[in-house]
């Protein structure tokens, strides 16, 4: 008889605590919206953060928040686009790839200053009197890009400049971001010319460090039927809105700065 109070106590405490907790459970659910479970499965779960989020869970959150477009998932092929975009209500817009093109032809054309012994790394060597290279504005070789890209889409030529596999490449920017000179663009996948020198200096100049770069002599600018080349401060660009790749820059240019890429 002296155990049945607190046992029956005891029971009565734990039906209270057990009610309490299931009408605060219910009080503070957190509603999850079912298409996240839906996108995460879709995604290609690499994590890689090229889309700006933290991982593929938090493009899937950014999605639904509408934070970003279904086709914001650098490393997606159209099929996974089209099937975010299916899930979430959206209509893609057509848009032609881009990939990262280099502005520099130089590599190792182009003689050292000094001999650089610091760690093998563009930004480093960039530390040192703006890096080895004669050319200033030219690549450095070490290669910082090619370690950066996290699709393995860049290796290093025997020329020591970078070499983008365009299948590879998508587009995520990062290369661009860590060269320490700034050498990346990222141009339409069926844009094949490219202007691959970056030196803003007087042609005389330009020729004393670096036997492509662009002497600003404007023949191509000329031999463009298409308005799509023009010098500006001393350096040949390119408008790759109006350029269709001809090539008649590329064959008239007397420093071969101007070439066709894969
Ligand atoms: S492109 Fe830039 S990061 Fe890549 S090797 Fe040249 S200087 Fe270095
Ligand atoms: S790092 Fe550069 S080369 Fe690599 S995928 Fe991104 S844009 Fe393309």
């Amino acid at each position: 008889m002296d155990i049945l109070l607190p046992v029956m106590s005891l029971g009565l405490l734990g039906l209270l605590f057990g009610i309490g907790l299931a009408f605060a459970s219910k009080k503070f659910e957190v509603k999850v919206d079912p298409r996240l479970e839906k996108i995460q499965g879709i995604l290609p779960g690499v994590n890689c953060g090229a889309c700006g989020q933290a991982g593929c869970a938090g493009f899937a959150e950014a999605l639904l928040e509408e934070k970003v477009l279904a086709d914001g998932c650098k490393v997606a092929d159209d099929k996974v686009k089209e099937a975010i975009a299916v899930l979430l209500g959206q209509k893609l817009e057509k848009k032609i790839k881009k990939v990262a093109r280099l502005r520099c032809n130089g590599g190792k054309k182009v003689k050292d200053r000094f001999i650089y012994k610091g760690v093998k790394d563009c930004l480093s060597a960039k530390l040192h009197l703006g890096g080895q290279k004669q050319c200033l504005e030219g690549c450095l070789g070490f290669g910082t890009c090619a370690k950066a890209c996290p699709f393995s889409a860049i290796t290093m030529s025997e020329e020591g400049l970078p070499v983008v596999d365009i299948q590879k490449c998508k587009a995520c920017n990062k290369c661009a971001q860590v060269c320490p000179k700034k050498l990346f663009s990222l141009v339409p996948i069926n844009n094949k010319v490219i202007a691959a020198c970056s030196l803003h200096e007087p042609g005389k100049d330009t020729k004393t460090v670096c036997p492509v770069g662009c002497i600003a002599c404007k023949i191509c600018e000329k031999a463009c039927k298409y308005d799509a080349i023009h010098v500006i401060d001393y350096l040949a660009v390119i408008d790759h809105n109006k350029c269709t790749s001809c090539g008649e820059c590329v064959k008239v240019c007397p420093a071969k700065t101007i070439t066709i890429v894969k």
